[in-house]
């Protein structure tokens, strides 16, 4: 169901309520006041009756009894008057019509009850009469307060419908108002693709909720731009670089196949071959990493390591690769991480093939210590290589990116971008402290266990 028809339809149901419990509470009470009047009617004529009956007793003609009946006649209609002794109510058939045995009891104590058979009224009243107790019961049809009942029913009724059908249509042009802001948000979301993601929702600021939703799809859509417009780079970037090892192979091919070589030639081109055949399946196997999302890097298998032992391994391993001491390994801490093996040697890795590729022979320092809250370790990779430009720090991390003054070195721009990845996946951090020219600070933080 729409909104505009559920806001119309929840202002109906409330007033429709609302209006019937005032209006059937102003109904009772005056249908409770206007029997209440009848039967005060009724009592004062079985009061003039029973003095009436007195007066007989003393034989006095000083109440005119027509006179009486004169005075209620525009009042009650088909009124009858019975009197009967007390002690025969209980058997006189015309009284318990009226008058249940609790009442007939009540009414000695109480010297009157008023009480109602079907449409007609009838008040009892109790005289004592020195031991010959009778009842005088004065019964009518309340045609006054039954027109009165009957029109106040009908304008309560009429008010009613009209009230209800109203606020129904009050309800949607309050509904369509209110609304109305909304449509106009939703018509220019409907015009946004993926083809004209530049483009904004405007409001007339005239409704706060409106303009918190615009504000938001705006902030939404911006980071689906930005999103999308880096993937577009990133696809570019990527077939760029496996089209490089692919030229190159193909280049070997044609030009080994152009014509008859020697075994040694054939075997210079093979081995060429296997090199950007490695490069592209390196590539491949980064790319493969990167376009994961950090849920499923965290769905790698975790272990825990002793980080010193980790990092150790990787710098020994080096070292023995490069036959040299160039990694200068110094651990301050005992702390156990958990992490995948396969992945966090990946975005170790990295920083440290960075340091010694650009600090060409000089010596990298790798230091692990007890970050100052106890609860993290933080792997400093140190280098006095070519540095990174001051204007180009905050670039490194992206995919492909790579500073001006690494043209001499051989790279795709992929190995940072990978590592933050795999370490932002496991809360960890990775800040750079940079000098060009001077040298370069890698800091991973991450989390103890
Ligand atoms: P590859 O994909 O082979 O790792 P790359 O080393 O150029 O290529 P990244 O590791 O992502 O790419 O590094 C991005 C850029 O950051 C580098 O091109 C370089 O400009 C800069 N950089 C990273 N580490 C260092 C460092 N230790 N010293 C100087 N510059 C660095
Ligand atoms: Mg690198």
């Amino acid at each position: 169901m729409k909104i505009k028809k559920r806001i119309a339809n929840f202002y109906t149901s409330l007033t429709a309520i609302s209006v019937f419990v005032f209006m059937g509470t102003i109904f009772l009470v005056v249908n409770y006041n206007l029997d209440k009047r009848f039967h005060t009617y009724l009592l004062e004529k079985a009061r003039f009756v029973s003095e009436q009956l007195s007066m007989e007793d003393m034989e006095s003609e000083k109440f005119d009894y027509d006179k009486v009946m004169k005075r209620f006649s525009s009042v009650f209609t088909a009124t009858e008057d019975t009197i009967v002794d007390y002690d025969n109510l209980l058997t006189d058939n015309v009284l318990s019509e009226y008058m249940s045995d609790n009442q007939v009891k009540r009414l000695k104590n109480a010297g009157h009850v008023h009480t109602r058979h079907k449409s007609k009224y009838a008040t009892a009243l109790y005289l004592p009469n020195n031991g010959d107790a009778k009842v005088v019961l004065i019964t009518a049809y309340n045609d006054y307060g039954g027109n009165a009942h009957n029109i106040f029913l009908k304008i309560m009724i009429s008010v009613f419908i009209t009230s209800v059908v109203v606020i129904y249509f009050a309800g949607e042009v309050f509904a369509t108002n209110i609304l109305k802001p909304f449509r106009s948000v939703l018509r220019q979301i409907r015009r946004i693709r993926s083809t004209n993601l530049n483009e904004r929702i405007v409001t007339d600021h005239t409704c706060e909720e409106v303009e918190e939703l615009a504000q938001a799809l705006n902030k939404m859509i911006s980071q689906l731009d930005i999103a999308f417009e880096s993937q577009k780079n990133f696809i570019s970037h990527a077939s760029h670089e496996l089209n490089n090892p692919m030229t190159a192979i193909l280049g070997e091919c044609d030009i080994i196949l152009s014509k008859e070589r020697s075994s040694e030639e054939y075997r210079g081109a093979i081995q060429r071959i296997s090199t950007e055949t490695e490069r592209l399946e390196s590539l491949i196997k980064d790319l493969f990493v990167l376009a994961k999302s950090d849920m499923e890097i965290m769905n790698y298998h975790l272990e825990t390591y002793n980080a010193g032992e980790f990092i150790q391994n990787m710098c020994d391993e080096i070292n023995y690769k490069e036959k040299s001491e160039r990694l200068v390994f110094s651990c301050h801490c005992d702390a156990n991480i958990m992490v995948n093996n396969h992945l966090f040697s990946i975005a170790v890795g990295n920083i440290l093939d960075n340091a010694c590729k650009y600090s060409t022979e000089k010596k990298v320092y790798v230091t692990i210590a007890s970050a100052p809250d106890g609860n993290n370790i933080s792997i400093s990779v140190r280098d006095n290589g070519i540095g990174i430009p001051k204007e180009e720090l905050s670039k490194i991390f992206q995919s492909f990116y790579r500073a001006h003054n690494t043209r001499s070195y051989s790279g795709q721009g992929i190995g940072l971008a990978l590592s933050q990845k795999i370490i932002k996946s496991y809360n960890g951090t990775i800040d750079v402290k940079s000098e060009e020219g001077e040298g370069t600070e890698f800091i991973i933080t991450l989390a103890t266990c």
